[in-house]
């Protein structure tokens, strides 16, 4: 099951995210988002330039994300992760370090969230190892905080 079924069709724009108590905008940020708590993520203005609803959707993802890989960092989880070489795809024989050009371990448990809810197949094809551990690990009511989060936040999207 996908995590959403459709999107309409227009990009968030600046005054949308006025009403959404968790996201703020700040003019002077180099990046889309940056994540500072579940309650505090601000947006930069390329955020605005994304090419459509699900991009955006995917960095706000993305950022939540950041609260996942802060636990298993804490936890030393990610380590294991990366010592079994779990951070490295396997394209049909190809290697391919990190997850759409995500190669720090912190940001690619982050990303993996993103992708995760979005796209499971792709995590379950190309990075199945790490799919089978995060699936088992995501369960444990310590990230119950993010997943609620992030349905929050799909519901602005739809
Ligand atoms: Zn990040």
């Amino acid at each position: 099951m996908r995590f959403y079924k459709f999107l309409n069709e227009s990009t968030l724009q600046r005054e949308d995210i006025i009403n959404i108590p968790f996201l703020s905008y700040d003019s002077r940020m180099r990046t889309e988002a940056e994540y500072f708590s579940l309650d505090k993520i601000k947006v930069g203005k390329s955020f605005f330039e994304l090419p459509d609803k699900e991009a955006q959707l995917h960095v706000l993802l993305h950022e939540i994300g950041h609260y996942v890989s802060d636990i298993t960092l804490n936890k030393g989880i990610i380590w294991e992760w990366s010592d079994k070489g779990y951070f490295v795809g396997d394209f049909n024989g190809r290697k391919v370090e990190g997850l759409n050009g995500h190669t720090v371990p912190g940001e690619f448990v982050s990303e993996a969230f993103a992708v995760y809810l979005l796209e499971p197949d792709f995590l379950r094809q190309y990075y199945n190892e790490f799919f089978q551990s995060f699936s088992e690990e995501i369960k444990s009511s310590e990230y119950k905080e993010a997943i609620a989060k992030a349905k929050e936040i799909l519901k602005q999207f739809q």
